[in-house]
This record gives C-alpha cells, sequence and structure tokens, in this order.
C-alpha cells in the first residue's frame, strides 16, 4: 500500500481513539451511567422535599409574627374599653376587636396548616435520606474512581493529539484536505475497508466497501495495493484501503 494511505490508515485510528478518550474525560462512563441516573433522579427528590421543608417553614415563622403583631394590637383596643366614654366609640371598638381577632384566627390556622406540611415533608424526607445513603455511598465511591482514572486519560489524550498532528504534518496538504473533506461528511470515519465478497465458484474475486457496500472494481484493488495515489469508492468516496491480510 502506498505511504500516504499507511499514515491516513493511522491518523483514522488515533482520531477514533482520541474522540474515545475524550467521552471517557468528559462524559458519564457506562459502567456508571444508570448509577448516575439514579442518583441524580433520588438527588432531586431530596432537594425538593428540601425545599418545602424549609417553605414551609418560612410559612410557618411569617404566620406566627404576624399573629403576634395582632396580638399586641388586641391588647392594646382591650385597654381602651375602660377608657370609652361614648356608646359610638365602644361600638366601633368592639367592631376593631372583632375585626382583629379574625385576623389572629386566620394567622394561626394558617400557621397550623404550615406546621402540619412543615412535619410531613420532614418525615419523607428523613425517610428519603435513609433510603438514599447506601446509593450516595456507592455513588461517591464509583466517583472516585472515575475520578482516579481521570489524569490517566488525561494523558492518553494529550499523546493522541500530539500523535495526529505529526501524522497531519507528515502527509501532503492536498491529501489532508481531502481527508478533512471526506470526515466532514462522514465524521465516523473518512476510510472504508475493501473485502472480498465471499461467493464460492467464481474465478474472480468481488470486492466491496464495507462502509456503503457498493462494489469496487478490481482494478482499484490493484490500484490500492500497487500505486501512489489514493482511491476513492465510487459511491461514497471514502477512501479505501486494504486490511492487512489483503494488502500484499
Ligand atoms: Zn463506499
Amino acid at each position: 500500500m502506498n505511504q500516504h494511505l499507511n499514515t491516513i490508515v493511522e491518523l483514522q485510528s488515533a482520531l477514533q481513539q482520541l474522540r474515545e478518550a475524550d467521552k471517557r474525560l468528559h462524559g458519564i462512563p457506562d459502567w456508571m451511567r444508570e448509577l448516575h441516573e439514579e442518583h441524580t433522579v433520588r438527588k432531586s427528590e431530596i432537594d425538593a422535599l428540601q425545599e418545602a421543608v424549609e417553605s414551609a417553614g418560612q410559612e410557618r415563622r411569617t404566620a406566627e409574627a404576624a399573629s403576634e403583631d395582632i396580638q399586641e394590637k388586641l391588647k392594646k383596643y382591650q385597654q381602651q374599653i375602660n377608657r370609652v366614654s361614648t356608646q359610638r366609640e365602644y361600638g366601633a371598638l368592639l367592631q376593631e376587636i372583632d375585626t382583629v381577632k379574625g385576623q389572629i384566627s386566620g394567622f394561626e390556622e394558617q400557621g397550623i396548616s404550615a406546621l402540619e406540611r412543615l412535619e410531613k415533608a420532614e418525615k419523607e424526607l428523613a425517610e428519603k435520606r435513609e433510603a438514599f445513603r447506601e446509593l450516595a455511598d456507592r455513588y461517591a465511591t464509583e466517583l472516585a474512581r472515575w475520578e482516579g482514572e481521570k489524569p490517566g486519560v488525561q494523558r492518553q489524550v494529550e499523546e493522541l493529539e500530539t500523535r495526529i498532528a505529526s501524522l497531519r504534518s507528515s502527509l501532503p496538504r492536498n491529501v489532508t484536505a481531502m481527508f478533512d473533506r471526506i470526515l466532514e461528511r462522514y465524521p465516523a470515519g473518512a476510510l472504508a475497508a475493501v473485502r472480498p465478497l465471499e461467493r464460492p465458484g467464481r474465478l474472480q474475486r468481488e470486492w466491496h466497501c464495507t462502509a456503503c457496500n457498493y462494489r469496487v472494481r478490481p482494478q482499484s484493488v490493484v490500484e490500492i495495493r500497487n500505486t501512489e495515489s489514493l482511491v476513492q469508492c465510487d459511491s461514497c468516496k471514502r477512501i479505501l484501503y486494504l486490511e492487512p491480510a489483503e494488502a500484499l
């Protein structure tokens, strides 16, 4: 096979490895994906309960404070009763007292209902936290394992990047341009292996592109083996190469 094609095959494989290493570095690894999802769901349930506890607590405190303020007001009105001199003033004051009492019982009800919600959410939160503990421990262990793997993967990424740069620089500009153009169209790979079709009884071997299955002319196979030019699949335009067993 021609020398550039060997380099391109190496480049393609290095790019593939880089993609996998990048995925390992930045994505959730496959072995902890399920655990991660379960952890995320349970964690968000707990966060929501935590929030419910806090907002019920806040509501209760607000209602209690409002009720206390109004109790003060009520006390003042009750003290005034002894000092009123006219029937009209007395009636007006009684009405004020009624209003204030109504407000107090409203705030008290609000406080009780907030307390009930608070207690229910607190109980549920405690149960969920208890159930979550084992999962959280397991998750922390796996997370530490993942973090432990990262420096090695990071080194691998750097080595691959250096190798890719050096492979690229050893290729003529028109070859890298062609490779990149095809790669843009097929991000999974710009290359396709050519393989013989299994057709017992036929005298001449027939070949096909393993990416798109299109037939590859025997002349093209000869060219891939013996010439310096790169051969593209007639159909998908990927650069064709022969696997080691067929390359001789
Ligand atoms: Zn093809």
